[in-house]
C-alpha cells in the first residue's frame, strides 16, 4: 500500500484518487475548492467519444490575424497574450499536417473509445448511474460550405470507427422539436452521451472518496519536499505537509506551474471557454446540440439548460471577458427560437490544452515518483474515469491496458 497525494480535485484528480483508493492505497487530495467548480462546471457535459480530430488544422497560422481582429469570433486570440503564446503556437501549428492529425486522432480514439464504459462503471460504482444519458448528440449546419468545414473531420472520425449519420435539418427538428426547423443539414453523433450535471458528478465522486476513507485537504499545493529524484512531500498553502510515496499532479491548467516548480517543462496553455446556465429556458430540449458556425453547444442538464463554447487563447491567468458568454446566448436563439434568457448565470473554464491536443498522462523520467494527469483540453470530462484507471495502473507499476507512450509528459 502506498501513500498517494493527488494535487487537484477536479474531474481528473478525483477520478485518479478514487481509482488509486480502490486498489488499497491511502490517498490524500489537495483541493482548495469549491469542489466541482473547476473547468468541467463550465463544460457542455459531453462524453465526446468522437471528438478526436485535433484542434490544430491545416492553414491554422493563416487564420491567426482574423482571430486577433474579431474578439467575438468563436475562435479568438487576445493580442496582449500573443507574445507569451508564441512558443505554444509554434508547436501547435507543427501539428496541423494531415499525417500528424491522423496520428493524433488515433491516439485520442484509443482513449475516448473506452470513455463510455469507464464512465458508466465509475458512476455505477459511486451509486449515481443516472448522471449519464446515452443519447446521440446533434450537430447543425446552415448550408453546404458550413457542413464542408466539418466534412474532413467527420471522414477521419468515421474511418477510425465513430458512427456519424448525416440527416436533414428537418429530420433534426422532428427528433427534437425545440430545434429550429430551417437548418439545411445535421449530423447525428451516435457514440456520444452527456452527463446531466458535471458539478454534481465531481461532488459525488468526492463524496464517495471521503466515505471510503479518503482525505481531502482544502488547500492549494504551493511547494514540494524532495530527496534526490523523489518528491517526498507536498506543501499545502496551509496545514501539514502531505507525505507521499507517489504524487499525482492533476491541477488542470495550474499543473504547468506546479510541474515547473519541479523542473518539468509542460507545454500547455489554458484555452478559455464560457458557458451560461439558463434555469428557466422555456424550451424542452432533449439532446445536446452543437452549432459549429456559432462555436457553441447547448446541453439540457438536470436543472438548467447550458449554452457553452468558444475557444479563446488568452494565456494562463487572464480575466474572463463575459461579453463572450453573452454573444453565445444571443446566437443560441438561432438554434432554439423559443429560448428565454432572463435567468442567466455565467461561468468560465480554462481547458488545459497541449499543442498536440493529446493529454499528458504518465511518469516523467526526471522524477521517479511523480505522475502527470492533465492537458485534457476539450476532453477532460470525457476522459476522467479512463485517466483514473490508467493512473492506477501506473501507481501499481502494472503495464497499462493501453500503450500510453503518446501521452508521456516527456514527449
Ligand atoms: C466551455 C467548455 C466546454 C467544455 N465541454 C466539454 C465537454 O463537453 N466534454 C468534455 O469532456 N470536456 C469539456 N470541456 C473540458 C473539460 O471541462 C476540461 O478538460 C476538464 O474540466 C479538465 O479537468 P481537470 O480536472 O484537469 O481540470 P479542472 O476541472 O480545472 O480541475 C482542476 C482542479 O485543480 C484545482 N487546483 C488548481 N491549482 C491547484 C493547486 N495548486 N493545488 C491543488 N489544487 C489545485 C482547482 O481548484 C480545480 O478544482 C469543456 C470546457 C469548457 C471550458
Amino acid at each position: 500500500m502506498k501513500q498517494v497525494v493527488v494535487i487537484g480535485g477536479g474531474v481528473i484528480g478525483i477520478s485518479c484518487a478514487l481509482a488509486a483508493q480502490a486498489e488499497g492505497h491511502r490517498v490524500t487530495v489537495l483541493e482548495p475548492g469549491p469542489v466541482g467548480e473547476g473547468a468541467s462546471w463550465a463544460s457542455c457535459g459531453c462524453i465526446a467519444v468522437g471528438e478526436i480530430v485535433p484542434l490544430s488544422q491545416p492553414g491554422m497560422l493563416m487564420k491567426v490575424p482574423g482571430w486577433l481582429l474579431n474578439p467575438e469570433a468563436p475562435l479568438s486570440l487576445r493580442p496582449t497574450a500573443l507574445p507569451g503564446l508564441l512558443p505554444w503556437f509554434a508547436r501547435f501549428t507543427a501539428n496541423a499536417r494531415p499525417s500528424r492529425m491522423r496520428a493524433i486522432a488515433q491516439d485520442l480514439a484509443a482513449l475516448t473509445f473506452s470513455a463510455t464504459a469507464d464512465s458508466k462503471a465509475q458512476i455505477a460504482d459511486i451509486g449515481s448511474p443516472e448522471l449519464l444519458v446515452e443519447r446521440p448528440v446533434i450537430k447543425l449546419f446552415d448550408g453546404e460550405s458550413d457542413q464542408a468545414t466539418m466534412g474532413a473531420a467527420f471522414d477521419l472520425a468515421r474511418e477510425l470507427g465513430c458512427t456519424i449519420d448525416e440527416i436533414s435539418g428537418r429530420e433534426a427538428h422532428e427528433m427534437d422539436a425545440a430545434i429550429a426547423p430551417d437548418f439545411k443539414y445535421a449530423a447525428l453523433l451516435r457514440d456520444w452521451s452527456f452527463v446531466t450535471d458535471p458539478r454534481r458528478l465531481v461532488q459525488d465522486l468526492h463524496r464517495a472518496f471521503v466515505a471510503r476513507g479518503g482525505q481531502v485537504q482544502p488547500a492549494a499545493a504551493v511547494g514540494f519536499e524532495r530527496d534526490g529524484s523523489r518528491v517526498t512531500g507536498v506543501h499545502p498553502a496551509r496545514g501539514e505537509v502531505a507525505h507521499a510515496d507517489e504524487v499525482v499532479i492533476a491541477a488542470g491548467t495550474h499543473s504547468k506551474v506546479l510541474a515547473n516548480m519541479l523542473g518539468i517543462p509542460l507545454h500547455m496553455e489554458g484555452v478559455m471557454g464560457y458557458s451560461t446556465s439558463l434555469c428557466d429556458a422555456g424550451v424542452d430540449l432533449q439532446h445536446t446540440v452543437f452549432y459549429p458556425k456559432g462555436g457553441f453547444g447547448i446541453t439540457p442538464f438536470d436543472q438548467e439548460l447550458v449554452v457553452a463554447g468558444t475557444v479563446e487563447f488568452a494565456g494562463l491567468n487572464a480575466a474572463p471577458k463575459w461579453n463572450r458568454a453573452d454573444v453565445l446566448v444571443k446566437r443560441a436563439r438561432r438554434v432554439l427560437p423559443g429560448l428565454r434568457t432572463d435567468m442567466a448565470e455565467r461561468r468560465m473554464g480554462r481547458r488545459p490544452f497541449t499543442p498536440d491536443t493529446r493529454p499528458i498522462i504518465g511518469r516523467t523520467a526526471k522524477l521517479s515518483n511523480v505522475i502527470l494527469a492533465t492537458g485534457h483540453g476539450q476532453l477532460g470530462l470525457t476522459l476522467g474515469a479512463t485517466t483514473g484507471r490508467l493512473v492506477a495502473d501506473i501507481i501499481a507499476d502494472r503495464k497499462p491496458r493501453l500503450d500510453i507512450s503518446a501521452y508521456s509528459p516527456d514527449r
